[in-house]
């Protein structure tokens, strides 16, 4: 499915982006993981997955809110002659807390890894997909914006602007043959759901119709298969997985 394919997928040390990683190097492809701060975690993750399946996993450090860290860490990738076409926005983070507690910090924080993340991201390895004349980015929003929760505020904003760039990028970028859509996790077991669960898990699971929580494999499954050749006439779509928890 994805043999031969160069992909690099963001905050990919563990939860969502470590499952995603394991889908594309399950499937053939050579993934780079990058990480920010756990790199221990990503370089055995990388081992275990080059050893386990056909494809091969490489680690990038690299903070998705420094556009010149971007641009360090993946120039030499594209040097190489690589050709990257599969690029997965998924490194973000959730400071929950209602608005007026929130100080500019946490709030900066937020918006610079989960928008300015993702749009860096794309400035950088959009010239380089439309030279080759192909690509699939896959941005990981957030059922979050559409279903919001107490204490959600500034992460809804960031996960509503990454739908937004996804439209507005597959709009531009489509007749140079990139697509760019969008996925939508609900709640899955992660180190970033733990204090929403701790909180509200019971109330937030009897309102999933499937009346459980995701698993990140759930998740990779639908990204797997966007940035696959299968999914070559899907563009600027968001997609939920997340158990009906949107309805
Ligand atoms: P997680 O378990 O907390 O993992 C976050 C990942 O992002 C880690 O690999 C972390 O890297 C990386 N990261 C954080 N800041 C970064 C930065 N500045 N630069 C590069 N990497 C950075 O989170 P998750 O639950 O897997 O979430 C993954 C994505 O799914 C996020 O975009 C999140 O908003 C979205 N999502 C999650 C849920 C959920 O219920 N879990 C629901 C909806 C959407 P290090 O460990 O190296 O720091």
């Amino acid at each position: 499915m994805l043999e031969g394919k160069t992909i690099l997928v963001t905050g990919a040390s563990r939860g969502i982006g470590a499952a995603i990683a394991e889908a594309c190097v399950r499937q053939g492809a050579r993934v780079y993981l990058n990480y920010y701060e756990a790199r221990d975690e990503a370089e055995a993750l990388a081992a275990k997955l080059t050893e386990k399946y056909e494809g091969e996993a490489l680690t990038l450090q690299f903070d998705v809110g420094d556009p010149e860290a971007i641009e360090a860490a993946c120039q030499g990738l594209i040097e190489d002659g690589n050709q990257v076409q599969g690029w997965v926005n998924n490194a973000g983070i959730n400071l929950p807390g209602l608005l007026p507690t929130q100080s500019d910090e946490m709030i900066s924080r937020q918006l610079t890894t989960n928008v300015l993340g993702p749009i860096y991201a794309c400035r950088f390895i959009l010239p380089h997909m439309m030279k080759q004349r192909s690509g699939s980015i896959v941005n990981i929003g957030s059922v979050t914006q559409a279903r919001v929760g107490p204490g959600q505020a500034v992460y809804a904003a960031t996960k509503g602007a990454v739908a937004a760039l996804t439209r507005a990028l597959a709009l531009e970028y489509g007749r140079k043959g990139v697509r760019v859509n969008c996925v939508e996790p609900g709640p899955v077991e992660t180190d970033m759901f733990k204090s929403t669960r701790e909180l509200a898990g019971d109330q937030i699971r009897s309102a999933i119709p499937l009346r459980r929580f995701g698993r990140p494999e759930e998740i990779a499954e639908a990204v797997l298969f966007l940035l696959s050749d299968e999914a070559s006439f899907i563009t600027g779509g968001t997609f939920q997985a997340d158990g009906g928890y949107s309805i």
